[in-house]
């Protein structure tokens, strides 16, 4: 189990796009629960396969963090966006910065996905569960909440990053979003 290691962006890996699941197997299952594993010992509300450099169509989520009835959702899909955006405060355990960032989201949507008994499954979810989906399905498309932000805020945040690995990149914002 610990031998799987959360990507830090700039890692190319979190660029991919995720591959659906077509069986939902013991082996997903087994992924779904060290997602979870992962996404408690790091202290944070969500985790998408993309972020530990598996490039399937699974995220979990734990907006309480009380780990009584966390999601595990396979091949989610947003069917229904709320036209009403706001702001969402949003961090990223991919992006190693203490610092939050504001980035507008839907503040209702509905989604589809299966769940670990293989089922399909449809709700509506608001506010935080709301962007935290939003945030993690981004995820599996390649793209990351710091993509939202303006040109100088993404330089300030990889500055802040060249500064913590001790080493000079730069990084050019690149447009990830469709
Ligand atoms: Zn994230």
């Amino acid at each position: 189990m610990s031998i799987i290691k959360l990507l830090y962006f700039p890692n190319k890996k979190l660029r991919n796009i995720a591959k659906s699941i077509k069986n939902i197997n013991n082996d997903i299952k087994l992924l779904g629960n060290n997602m979870l594993e992962i996404m408690y010992s790091y202290n944070g509300i969500g985790l998408a396969a993309t972020q530990i450099g598996i490039n399937k169509r699974i995220i979990v989520i734990d907006i309480t963090k009380k780990q009584n009835n966390p999601l595990i959702l396979i091949n989610p899909v947003i069917i229904q966006f709320d036209k009403l955006k706001i702001n969402s405060n949003e961090g990223c355990l991919s992006i190693p910065i203490k610092q939050r960032y504001f980035v507008l989201r839907s503040k209702r949507i509905k989604i589809k996905a299966q769940n670990l008994m293989n089922e399909f499954i449809e709700f509506k979810a608001y506010n935080l569960l709301s962007f935290c989906i939003q945030h993690e399905i981004d995820h599996l498309n390649g793209i990351l909440f710091i993509d939202y932000l303006s040109n100088l805020k993404y330089q300030r945040i990889c500055d802040k990053i060249n500064k913590l690995n001790h080493k000079i990149i730069l990084l050019k914002k690149q447009n990830y979003i469709k």
